[in-house]
């Protein structure tokens, strides 16, 4: 509970509204992650498209090619998300109780009347598992 997400999270690797769900394929693959985050122009999170997400897509009938990734995406306000001052423990307990692989770190947008977040990070059940090896280890201080 005293370790902060701003300390172990990871690049996030994020995708345009529209580029297409093979191209996402390939940004999964090339980044070797399970989780893309789905961008506006203005950087801001649309929307999340997961590994399932993309193989269910590819499995049926519809080009690929052709479709954005933005049809088959989670959508805002749906994402769960988390941001650098949460603790560890709570993203972890975030991950577990939606049952889900992975949280965008955000920021929320200054100045701006509706909810927009900017994304700054990401945290996967990879980054929870690394600190709990890295504390059986007994190679993390915190305190
Ligand atoms: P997979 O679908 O590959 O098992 P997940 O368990 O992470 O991967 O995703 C399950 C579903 O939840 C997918 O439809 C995905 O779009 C959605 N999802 C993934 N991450 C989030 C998130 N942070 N917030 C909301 N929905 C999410």
């Amino acid at each position: 509970m005293k370790l902060r997400v701003k300390d172990y999270k990871s690049v996030p690797i994020v995708v345009s509204e529209n580029t297409s769900v093979y191209d996402s394929i390939v940004a999964l693959f090339v980044n070797d992650v399970g989780t893309l985050f789905v961008v506006s122009d203005q950087g801001i999170l649309e929307g999340v498209v997961s590994r399932k997400d993309l193989l269910k897509t590819a499995l049926g009938k519809i080009d690929v090619n052709q479709l954005p990734v933005s049809i088959i995406m989670t959508r805002m306000p749906n994402i769960v998300t988390t941001t650098p001052e949460e603790s560890l423990w709570t993203a972890a307990r975030k991950l577990i109780s939606h049952e889900i692989d992975a949280l965008p770190v955000v920021r929320r947008l200054a100045n701006s009347q509706e909810d927009k977040f900017e994304v700054i990070g990401r945290v996967s059940k990879t980054n929870i598992t690394k600190v709990f090896v890295d504390l059986g280890l007994g190679r993390l201080e915190f305190f």
